[in-house]
């Protein structure tokens, strides 16, 4: 027997609706990339996105299903983008501006951006793809300066778009299960694969992650939001804002540890989210410098890599300020796990006590997590034994974009998230190893294949091989071990450096070579990178 409850489509719509009912004097400050403030309301944003809508449907000729790409930093216009673009029922395609350009083309032509909304500062990034790309028929320039030229063709301007535009515009019935997002994450060949989120998972993942035992927010917080809004939907956190009624408050370029803690001060941050590499430069920096007077930050929440037990005691004791672990992945919304401690862990000791926050943690409703052992077996939860993470749940992928990767699933429906993990007796998952050959470094992706190819391809190169060694700042680097076709020969790395520079991103490439007289191989004869971590993987040269 069916219930007798109201079909009621969860879309991004509705949040953008809320937010404007409930919380419309709740603020949007964004810090711009030339240095300046904005500051307006969630009343205002519904506006604009009222204003956008005509634009999209009357100007740009966007239609359902249309795939419109955003090439942008954290700031009101992409938020406009993230709530005005699905619901016209397009999507929004957020494209990681950190990519080589190589990728970024890639990237683009195969999702078919038909519109491509970016920020001045970064257009010379696509005047160098531009010829290349197949069906971009507009380019919309954001926070132009006054004196602004490019060589981009089809060249419209956001404000000037919006100017006069009506704020009336009347919502198309959507279904829950269309698209509304999509985010590319890296492959181990180098090809990124996208991932298409629809508006009821957006939906989902967003109410779930903004309660307690997740982010914890409520609209008395003032949440900075440090993700980038191009990596996987900025973690949700633009649509849970306006659940929740938390101020938003969005840094664009202004991402060194100085700003940060500027910002963080100057705004009053309650709560906080990014990467480790941001909290482990902010920690340092405050460390030389400890913010007078005292941050009102009281949480920063951190994913992408792991969130270190020494970063955690060093916020604890030296600034009061907790940091608490998620996990998550592009595949899975993102954020699929949190480790926050509870009633019963109060009689552990400090130490026990940062042991499970450096976990991984419990997953959110929603989110169901296995870990598969060699034989296929699902493991104990003894906190022991090793194996592969699958998950699945409400916000999850089940397909790949336009790719046909069904190695990436099991037969019985889990996803298989190339992490190695265990999990304790209490739920508790944690992170050991990865079996994907992905090196991350502050947050971003490396094909290690990729460079490994691009070695080989080099005339002095017999064989080369890159894992991830482990760096303080940046989390992980990559490490090239290589064998030379002429043994005596001597090639300097900074060839190796500009060689790769053509088809790489700077941070993509190896600081350090090793020459061997050979890489170590496994039995079948691939490459032993369990071998050659053993051997490199502490930096030891
Ligand atoms: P991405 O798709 O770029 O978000 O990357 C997802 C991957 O990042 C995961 O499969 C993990 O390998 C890694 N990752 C994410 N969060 C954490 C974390 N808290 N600790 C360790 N690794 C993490």
């Amino acid at each position: 027997m069916e219930g007798l409850i109201m079909d009621y489509p969860l879309t991004t719509t509705t949040i953008l609706e809320y937010g404007n009912s409930a919380f419309k004097h709740k603020k949007i400050i964004s810090h711009l990339p030339n240095g300046s403030r904005h500051e307006y309301t969630f009343g205002d944003l519904h506006k604009r996105c009222k204003q956008l809508a005509n634009v999209l449907t009357h100007k740009l000729g966007v239609t359902k299903g249309d795939m419109i790409g955003t090439f942008a930093w954290n700031h009101y216009q992409h938020v406009e983008l993230y709530y005005g673009i699905p619901s016209v029922g397009a999507i929004c395609h957020t494209i990681n501006i950190r990519l080589s350009s190589h990728q970024t083309e890639f990237i683009i032509n195969h999702s078919e951006d038909k519109v491509i909304f970016v920020d001045a500062s970064l257009v010379p990034l696509l005047e160098k793809i531009a010829g290349q790309l197949e069906t971009v028929e507009h380019y919309v320039i954001m926070n132009a300066p006054e004196k602004f030229s490019t060589t981009l063709l089809n060249v419209l301007h956001y404000e000037d778009l919006l100017e006069g535009e009506s704020e009336e515009f009347e919502w198309p019935t959507l279904s829950e299960n269309d698209a509304c997002g999509m985010c590319y994450t890296s492959g181990t060949t180098g090809l990124p694969k996208g991932v298409l989120y629809t508006h009821r998972s957006t939906y989902l993942h967003a109410l779930t992650i903004s309660t307690p035992n997740a982010a914890n927010y409520d609209n008395s917080d003032i949440v900075l939001l440090i993700v980038p809004q191009f990596h996987v939907m900025a973690w949700g956190y633009p649509y849970l804002c306006l659940i929740t009624g938390s101020d938003m408050v969005l840094p664009s370029s202004n991402l060194q540890p100085e700003a940060i803690i500027s910002i963080l001060q100057e705004e009053k941050i309650t709560k906080a989210n990014g990467v480790p590499t941001i909290w482990m430069g902010v920690y340092e920096a405050m460390k030389k410098n400890p913010p007078r007077p005292k941050l009102a930050l009281q949480e920063y929440l951190v994913g992408g890599s792991a969130l270190t037990a020494s970063l955690i005691k060093g916020m604890d004791d030296d600034f009061g300020i907790k940091g608490v672990q998620a996990w998550g992945m592009t595949e899975t919304s993102p954020l699929g796990t949190v480790s926050r401690l509870q009633p019963h862990h109060e009689k552990l000791s400090t130490e026990e006590k940062i042991k499970i926050r450096a976990k991984q943690g419990i997953e959110f409703p929603g989110i169901e997590m296995r870990v598969v052992d060699n034989n296929g077996k699902v493991a104990e939860r003894d906190g022991k034994t090793m194996g592969e993470l699958q998950v699945k749940g409400a916000w999850v992928i089940k397909s790949y974009f336009k790719t046909n990767n069904r190695d990436n699933f099991t037969d019985d429906g889990w996803f298989r998230t190339g992490d190695v993990s265990t999990v304790d007796s209490d739920g508790y998952m944690h992170i050991t190893d990865r079996t994907k050959d992905l090196i991350k470094s502050g947050g971003e992706w490396i094909s290690s294949v990729a460079l490994e190819s691009a070695l080989m391809s080099h005339p002095k190169v017999k064989e080369a091989a890159v894992i991830a060694i482990p760096d303080e700042k940046w989390a992980e680097r990559p490490l090239a071990v290589i064998v030379l076709t002429d043994e005596d020969e001597v090639v300097l790395d900074a060839n190796f450096k500009e060689f790769l520079s053509r088809d790489f991103a700077n941070y993509q490439i190896p600081d350090n070579y090793v020459f061997v007289n050979q890489v170590p191989r496994t039995s079948v004869g691939k490459f032993d990178k369990k071998e050659i971590r053993r051997l490199y993987a502490q930096g030891e040269l």
